[in-house]
């Protein structure tokens, strides 16, 4: 059982070929300034978009990787100088780099052999964990005759079978289809509630650090954009990065123009002639003539046929998915996304009304993307 505290961690890999691999992005750090906590027993997702710094992160945490600056604690233990050895933490990456020669039995043990453990020992401990990962059908088998899902099940038994302190898994389900992903998901999951052991999953899949973690930490070009429960990042994203890239279909962010008449705010977009109500809450943060980034949920739009107040507005888009139905309206030259679970259908051009759910609107300001605090929110 252990904490992980990263404090102020940076990391600039160096190039022995200086200019070939230019990377893309403005600063040449690969990780800046990144600090988090993960609590002892927690199950903590990183979540990121391709090259955000998720296995640069985690390769610090386990010593494969020179850290550039900052720390890196283990309980209270600075473990910047710690070979990886000595860190007692578990890692399964992606790709499983399983000893091909050897048994799954004999994968298992293979690093408590290099202890010098005893049979009775390392028999014990495996016949611990098969179960926990369901590999016990396995063990005699050699991993060219496993199944991806099988590979990773092993790969991850492997990383627990000492039991370390801290358990680092790197994309563990990138490579599987669907059915095995949510599968070995559940798993997982219980394989913690089992052992309670502190665990940080990296992935760029939201579904997953969704349903896995405890709370995420969210990565954008080497940087933290926010750390917190799921349903707090979902509801409360800090910045509109956040806000695009947690949920499926993907929150909507239109670019408005704050209007004022008779006292009452309204959203306003350009090319268009929607109008929106702003919520009042939002009052004391706005002002005339403002440009902001309203976010709304896809969920949180009622379409209704009936004309009610407001603006009315032609379907551009319908589609039917079975259980649920998604339509679509153009706002300037955006598309703004509603799904419905209403067993409704709708014509292309046919005329609606849209309402917006006011505790579900969220703004952001469209120059640094952070989020615009409501009244409520702030106090
Ligand atoms: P992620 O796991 O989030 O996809 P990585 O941590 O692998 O991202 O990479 C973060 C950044 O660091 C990327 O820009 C990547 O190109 C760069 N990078 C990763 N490994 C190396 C390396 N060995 N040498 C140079 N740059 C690297
Ligand atoms: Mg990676």
């Amino acid at each position: 059982m252990a904490q992980l505290k990263l404090e102020r961690v940076y990391k600039r890999y160096v190039n022995s070929d200086k200019s070939f691999f230019k990377k893309a992005k403005q600063n040449d750090y690969a990780v800046e300034n990144l600090s988090f906590t993960c609590y002892d027993g927690e199950f903590v997702g990183i979540l990121g978009p391709s090259g955000c710094g998720k296995t640069t992160t985690l390769r610090m945490i386990a010593g494969l990787e020179e850290i550039t600056g900052g720390d890196i604690y283990i309980g209270e233990t600075r473990i910047n100088n710690l070979l990886p050895k000595d860190r007692n933490i578990g890692l399964a990456f992606e790709d499983y780099a399983l000893y091909p020669p050897l048994t799954v039995y004999e994968n298992l043990a293979f690093n408590m052999r290099a202890k010098n453990r005893s049979d009775s020992e390392i028999k014990r401990a495996i016949d611990y964990v098969a179960p926990l990962l369901k590999v016990e059908e396995l063990l005699r088998m050699k991993p060219p005759a496993l199944s991806g899902g099988q590979k990773q099940r092993v790969n991850i038994a492997r990383a627990i079978v000492r039991r370390p302190g801290l358990l680092l898994l790197d994309e563990p389900l990138s490579h599987l289809d669907g059915k095995m992903r949510q599968q070995l998901r559940h798993e997982i999951k219980r394989m913690h509630h089992e052992i309670k052991c502190t665990t940080i999953i990296v992935t760029h899949d939201q579904m997953e650090a969704m349903s896995l973690s405890d709370r995420i930490v969210i990565m954008k070009d080497g940087n933290l954009q926010q750390m917190g429960e799921p349903i707090e990042v979902y509801d409360n994203p800090a910045n509109e990065f956040v806000a695009g890239f947690i949920g499926e279909p993907p929150m909507n962010l239109l670019s408005s123009v704050i209007s004022r008449a008779d006292g009452a705010f309204l959203f306003t977009f350009p090319e268009s002639e929607l109008r929106v109500e702003v919520p009042k809450r939002y009052y004391d943060a706005l002002s005339d003539g403002q440009r902001v980034t309203l976010g709304v949920r896809p969920v949180d739009v009622v379409v209704a046929k009936t004309p009610t107040k407001g603006s009315s507005v032609p379907i551009a888009i319908y589609e039917n998915l079975g259980d649920e139905r998604r339509v679509s309206v153009r706002v300037g030259d955006s598309l703004l996304n509603m799904t419905t679970s209403e067993d409704v259908w709708y014509e292309r051009g046919e005329m609606v009304q849209l309402e917006f759910k006011a505790e579900k609107t969220h703004l952001f300001d469209p120059e640094t993307g952070n989020r615009i605090v409501s009244r409520k929110e702030g106090s």
